[in-house]
């Protein structure tokens, strides 16, 4: 890597100056506990790129990491994963937005790996109806012994995800042999386990099974996808060749599918877009300290209004995202503790939910796009060189709107949920 910031700047973008930045952002608005967790992951992750001498280099494989961070606890916090001893104490939703804006700043191909781990673990979270190998399945991601992923995008199927053509047929053991073709499925081509969806008859959603699969049977076969934009992720596409999965193997028979397919949904979109959120933070912090520090004509460039109006704007837009979803989180959380679990939470609260998982997805997604190419603008060739993290930024902030459900398939889901929401209302 060839040295284009100066030291004095290069120096200033350090992991440690990123996070002050935005523990000073935060400190008026997370509770006690909140930030306590938000020092504790910046602590860890910090330690982590000193010790092992990370420079975020191409060289780098982000996949060496998982077995680290899950061991300490930083995969995913969703839950509290008692069922497989885990047990963490601080859990929920809030913690893991605090987690994702911690590992994200430290490297955003990595977060975004283990945010498509979550989407595997979720499903068997829900469904593991203590069934041992699920069990084993679900400690083995959660504790980072190997990545997961989720199956359902096919070649012909992306956005009509309730179309699959990737069929299963069921045998008189109860095991299933499923057949079809995978694709962009993230972090595939590493995963020890997936969750793959398949229908028993293709095109029919009333159909649909959903079944944890071990990727070392006879049948899965994988290749890298590459998007390169994400060069560090490792995305399959999948062949299932006459693939057998046992019973045990079988979270949701069919029937069951579509509906798991959806309750895994929201989860996944507030995951987005706590991601894409994070992203912002970063490309933010960035350009705040290196536009604190540049001079041109004599003056520290912030103090141009072209630069200094702009990076305002990206900040103000930043902040109140970040208190919409915050509350967001908290809101659930409570909601999860008052019912007695995330599943347990009625229907119309769960109805109002998916809308706003979708417009929060929907906007952080675009806000990401917009901040994080803004933000890269102003820092000029800094900005896009390989110096800092920041072309990282720009680059990843390219796909958000498209995985998780395209701009137009939220925008799609919002306009059905106000038809919903205005006869819910009684009006
Ligand atoms: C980096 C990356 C990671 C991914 N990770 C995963 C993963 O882990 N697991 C997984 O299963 N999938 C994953 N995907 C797949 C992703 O979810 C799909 O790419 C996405 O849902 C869009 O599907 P598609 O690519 O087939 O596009 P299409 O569905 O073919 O869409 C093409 C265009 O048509 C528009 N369009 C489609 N239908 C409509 C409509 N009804 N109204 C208006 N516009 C419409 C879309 O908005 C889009 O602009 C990933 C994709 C990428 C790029």
């Amino acid at each position: 890597m060839t040295q284009a910031i100066n030291d004095e700047i290069l120096e200033k973008l350090s992991l440690k100056n990123r996070y002050s930045f935005l523990n000073t952002n935060l400190m008026s608005i997370l509770t006690p506990d909140e930030f306590n967790f938000l020092k504790e992951v910046e602590r860890f992750c910090q330690r982590y790129e000193k010790k092992n001498n990370i420079t975020h280099g191409p060289e780098e494989d982000l996949y060496e990491w998982v077995e680290d961070f899950g061991q300490e606890g930083y995969i995913t916090r969703a839950h509290n994963f008692d069922m497989v001893d885990v047990n963490y104490e601080y859990w929920g939703l809030t913690a893991e937005f605090i987690k994702t804006l911690a590992i994200d700043m430290f490297s955003p191909q990595f977060l975004m790996g283990s945010g498509a781990t979550v989407l595997a673990v979720n499903p068997v979270y829900w469904h593991h109806d203590d069934v041992p190998v699920r069990l084993e399945a679900l400690k083995a991601m959660v504790t980072g012994k190997t990545p997961g992923a989720i199956l359902i995008t096919e070649p012909d199927r992306g956005s009509d995800a309730v179309h699959q053509l990737t069929t299963c047929d069921e045998q008189d053991d109860g095991s299933f042999i499923l057949n079809g073709t995978k694709i962009y499925n993230t972090n595939a081509p590493k995963a020890g386990y997936v969750v793959c969806y398949a229908t028993t008859e293709a095109n029919n959603p009333n159909q649909m099974a959903q079944f944890l699969i071990d990727t070392s049977w006879d049948g899965f076969n994988v290749e890298r996808v590459n998007i390169p934009w994400v060069p560090k992720l490792w995305l399959g596409k999948e062949e299932l060749n006459n693939l057998h999965v046992p019973r045990e193997y079988v979270l949701g028979a069919p029937g069951k599918g579509r509906e798991y397919l959806f309750e895994g949904l929201v989860p996944e979109r507030i995951s987005i877009a706590i991601m894409s959120l994070a992203q912002c933070w970063g490309s933010v912090a960035h350009a705040a300290i290196y536009a604190n520090l540049r001079e041109q004509f004599n003056q520290e460039i912030l103090k141009f209004q072209g630069v200094g109006f702009l990076l305002s704007d990206l900040w103000a837009q930043t902040t109140n995202l970040s208190l919409a979803m915050l509350k967001f989180c908290q809101a659930y959380d409570e909601k999860v503790e008052k019912f007695g679990g995330d599943m347990e939470i009625p229907g119309n609260i769960q109805q109002a939910m998916v809308a706003s998982a979708s417009q929060l997805k929907y906007q952080a997604a675009k806000l990401s796009k917009d901040v994080c190419y803004e933000a890269g603008n102003l820092m000029g060739g800094a900005g896009l060189c390989d110096n800092t993290l920041m072309h990282d930024y720009i680059n990843i902030s390219r796909i958000q709107e498209i995985v998780g459900g395209s701009r137009q398939i939220q925008q799609y889901i919002m306009s059905r949920a106000l038809r919903t929401l205005y006869k819910m209302s009684g009006i």
